[in-house]
């Protein structure tokens, strides 16, 4: 077996890491972690660390660590048919299966699985659905795609562009023509604090259809968001928000895109945040707990009323010309049957929504008081701590005080992964939905005394 010190050596040597400091990475004033095991809520490194990881690899783990029903389904899948394409009409009894399980569990109307292999790579699909869609109806000036400052939606071209983060902007000579960003639904950070949630919901819907007003509505091809805004700092929306959008989107004839790549197969406490907040889109992004990150695999659920105008597309300039090598991949279904079955039979959807409400009002009770902290606030398996200079009037903290990375380097020394957000000082805390009470307490307690430790007792 190679030594840990050989590892580490390579691992500086030859490995690009993505979301890194490649400098400090290479010169080695960045640390590594080399993970070699995990069970449940738990991860093991090489250096005998047992870590318990409260934001389930990249919110992605939902079942947990280590669960066999989903490795041996991907064994069997491996053994009996490792890979066969999509293209021209073929499936595996597993493809067809999970497509089926998707639509069974989404939300009504919603009938059609394209599959994909990464949140970036689906989103990057629709984006061409939502074109080749408004082509086929006769509307070819009608392409521009709004989504939100914080949002996110991936790093690739198209996708890092619709991401509202300037972390993936800069340098990137991004974003493209096409994209246009609008307000983030933040509440904790409205521009007036006597401002009420519906109040602010409806402003966010105004800066919105200035916005449409400002480009055309007839260059407006869609909107996309997360139901809660994920890496932007997990953030649920206001009261009234997505009606206030709705309608917006509605009055001018603009779909709607959720992402749900986070949200999606419970972590909001129900099966997806569009049930939750009454959404009504016309394609939903999938990823992450489609397989609980087991295998690579994503999906753009579509609506009826848009598969109708695509097959008239097809009817008209024959076959649709998109297509991945990878597309609903043998062993990422196989992945999929297994994540959604065990979902169902854990009950992980409700234990999200029980254990989430306990991990929040435990949070609050813990650091609701401290001077340093912001908001606690959180939906289902999906919960934030920001951390601010002062309270009233609300005061940030200079980003080079780095408060946020140096709360989550305290958590990890008391053996806790939690996620310091990229935007803001934001502890991230979203595990996987397994996660048990006992569990939920040991979070509560670490991220206290992280606090306290680098912000004082309060
Ligand atoms: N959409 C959302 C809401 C995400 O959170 C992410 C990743 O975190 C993506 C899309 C991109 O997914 P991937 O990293 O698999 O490309």
């Amino acid at each position: 077996m190679l030594t840990n010190d050989q590892l580490s050596a390579w691992d500086r040597a030859c490995f690009m890491h993505p979301s890194t400091h490649l400098a400090q990475f290479a010169r080695g004033d960045a640390a590594n972690r080399i993970v070699s095991g995990g069970s449940g809520v738990y991860i093991e490194d090489r250096d005998g660390h047992k870590l318990l990881d409260a934001f389930a690899g990249l919110y992605c783990v939902n079942a947990g660590y280590g669960r066999s029903e989903i490795s041996d389904a991907i064994a069997e899948q491996a053994r009996q048919l490792a890979y066969f394409h999509a293209y021209v009409g073929h499936g595996t009894e597993a493809s067809i299966t999970l497509a089926k399980m998707i639509v069974d569990r989404a939300p009504e109307g919603m009938g059609k699985v394209y599959f994909g292999l990464s949140g970036s790579d689906a989103n990057e699909t629709n984006i061409k659905l939502v074109w080749y869609y408004n082509n086929v109806l006769g509307r070819p000036e009608k392409k521009k795609i709004i989504s939100r400052w914080r949002g996110y939606h991936g790093s690739g071209l198209m996708t890092g562009s619709l991401t509202g983060l300037h972390l993936f902007h800069a340098q990137f000579d991004l974003p493209l023509p096409y994209i246009k960003h609008t307000e983030a639904p933040y509440y904790y950070r409205r521009p007036d604090p006597a401002m009420s949630e519906p109040q602010f919901s409806a402003w966010c819907a105004d800066q919105l259809e200035a916005l449409i007003l400002a480009e055309g509505p007839d260059t407006v091809a869609a909107f996309i968001g997360e139901p809660a805004l994920g890496t932007g700092g997990l953030v649920p929306p206001p009261a009234g928000y997505w009606e206030a959008i709705q309608a917006v989107l509605e009055k001018y004839d603009i779909l709607l895109i959720a992402d749900e790549v986070v949200t999606g197969f419970g972590r909001l406490g129900t099966m997806f945040g569009s049930d939750l907040y009454g959404m009504r889109p016309d394609i939903i992004t999938i990823a992450k707990g489609l397989t609980s990150a087991y295998a690579p695999l994503s999906g753009s659920i579509v609506s009826d009323a848009v598969y109708d105008v695509l097959m008239k597309g097809t009817d008209e300039y024959g076959v649709f010309g998109h297509g991945w090598t990878y597309s609903a991949h043998p062993i990422g279904a196989a992945a999929g049957v297994a994540t959604l079955a065990l979902i169902d039979d854990l009950g992980l959807v409700d234990n999200a929504g029980s254990v989430g409400a306990y991990l929040k009002e435990g949070l609050e009770a813990a650091l609701g008081h401290h001077p340093n902290v912001g908001e606690v606030r959180g939906q289902g398996l999906l919960c934030a701590v920001e951390l601010v200079e002062a309270r009233e009037p609300r005061r940030f903290f200079e980003p080079s005080r780095k408060v946020g990375p140096n709360t989550v380097s305290a958590m990890l020394r008391q053996g806790v992964i939690a996620r310091a957000m990229p935007q803001g000082d934001i502890i991230g805390i979203a595990p996987p939905l397994c996660l048990t009470k006992a569990e939920a307490d040991t979070i509560i307690a670490a991220t206290r005394d992280a606090v306290e430790e680098v912000l004082g007792a309060g």
